[in-house]
């Protein structure tokens, strides 16, 4: 809907809840402002509408409508298009007014709490937001559910993973939001991150108390798993981190990139890097992907030497072409080369390396953010779990 037409919906509201309020309440009428000026402000508000001037129409209306119980949506409604337009002080203001009206219902004021408490959040007061929002839940409402999906919000902001946690569990008891995916994966990570603190104060014992908690909500969770193989990892239990990271391939393939390099620091480890080059294989015959292509080049290349590995790339690249396999093939025939062709395969490599640095390895595939590192939150939208790798991926490109 354009905004003309919005507009035009939102005065016939304002003018319906003006005549309710009007004919809904004779008695009233004499404490009413008079009717001849309100016909008047709904004039003005009407011709600065009309003048593309909407901020000064809202301001109209809000002095000419009367607040009753008839028009206090109207109201609301108003004071949540300030807010959207970005003139928070107003919006405040306009809620704050619906609060000190004597007599005010209980779900109004729980509705106007709410709006202000969203105002608050607009202009960065995230304590008053939270100490509305808090006030709403002791009052055991139909508003509850609602404020703490805002509670969770600004704990999330706020970096306060442990009452995130707290009232993301409050919600996830509903069985409304029982199966909201978002939300557990969402709450997940708030104990990921908590591991993350204690496993840098080395207390790895209390971070696994962490990392179980995350599979609690989603048990497919990535992150819980790389933390969990880190652990495994450091103490030296490689199977056990190999499991982990096996696990995370097999429900999250994308993440192919970021597993090679612990997989590979295991079977190390373990003195088991036949293994490891078994499992590559297998990788690679259950589709191309660009990462697991350089690994066993690099493995081929230590054990059989060059041309070995040569024969494996140009094999691998025939079947699915990539510019990084492009750039490992120049580079072994840049060291094998006379001064001239030398100098024209570094002149290849460099325009390569240009194409390269151009392509951002990661992208939100919710809002389009794209990076050149892997985030588990969005920083521009603030979503879990919705960054992927671009260009590890041959076969999609
Ligand atoms: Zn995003």
């Amino acid at each position: 809907m354009g905004s003309l037409g919005f507009y035009f919906l939102l005065l016939i509201a304002i003018f319906a809840g003006w005549l309710m309020g009007r004919f809904a309440y004779p008695r009233k009428r004499a404490i009413d402002k008079d009717s001849g000026d309100l016909f008047e402000d709904y004039f003005v508000g009407l011709n600065y509408l009309l003048n593309d001037e909407p901020d000064e129409a809202i301001d109209t209306f809000i002095d000419a409508l009367e607040i009753n119980s008839e028009t206090i949506e109207t109201h609301l409604a108003l004071g949540a298009l300030l807010r959207r337009r970005g003139k928070v002080d107003q919006a405040i203001k306009v809620h704050q007014a619906l609060l000190a009206r004597p007599g005010l219902e209980q779900d109004f004021s729980e509705a106007t709490r709410l709006q202000l408490a969203l105002d608050h959040i607009s202009a960065g007061l995230l304590d008053r937001a939270e100490h509305l929002l808090n006030e709403i839940l002791g009052e055991a409402s139909n508003s509850k559910w609602e404020a703490l999906h805002h509670l969770v919000t600004i704990y999330q902001t706020e970096k306060e993973w442990e009452k995130a946690i707290g009232s993301a569990s409050q919600l996830l008891e509903n069985s409304a939001f029982k199966k909201d995916f978002e939300l557990r994966a969402a709450t997940a990570h708030y104990c990921c991150e908590l591991a993350e603190l204690l496993l840098d104060q080395n207390q790895d014992g209390k971070a696994k108390v962490q990392l179980k908690r995350a599979f609690s909500f989603d048990r497919d969770n990535a992150r819980a798993s790389f933390l969990l193989a880190r652990i495994e990892q450091r103490r030296g239990n490689f199977k056990a981190a190999i499991k982990q990271l096996q696990r995370i391939y097999s429900s999250s393939p994308d993440f192919v990139g970021q597993l090679l390099g612990p997989l590979s620091e295991c079977y190390e480890q373990m003195g088991m890097m036949c293994d490891f080059e078994e499992l590559l294989r297998s990788m690679l015959s259950e589709g191309s992907n660009v990462n697991v292509v350089l690994a066993l080049f690099d493995l081929i290349n230590k054990d059989a030497g060059n041309e070995a590995a040569m024969g494996f790339l140009n094999g691998a690249l025939a079947e699915s072409p990539s510019l990084e396999g492009l750039q490992k093939l120049l580079g072994l025939q840049v060291s094998a080369a006379d001064d001239d062709l030398e100098k024209s395969l570094t002149s290849v490599q460099k325009l390569i390396d240009r194409m390269l640095y151009k392509n951002f390895e990661y992208q939100c595939n919710h809002c389009g953010y794209e990076s050149r590192n892997h985030y588990w939150m969005c920083p521009s939208c603030k979503k879990w779990d919705k960054i992927k790798a671009t260009i590890n991926d041959v076969a999609a490109s």
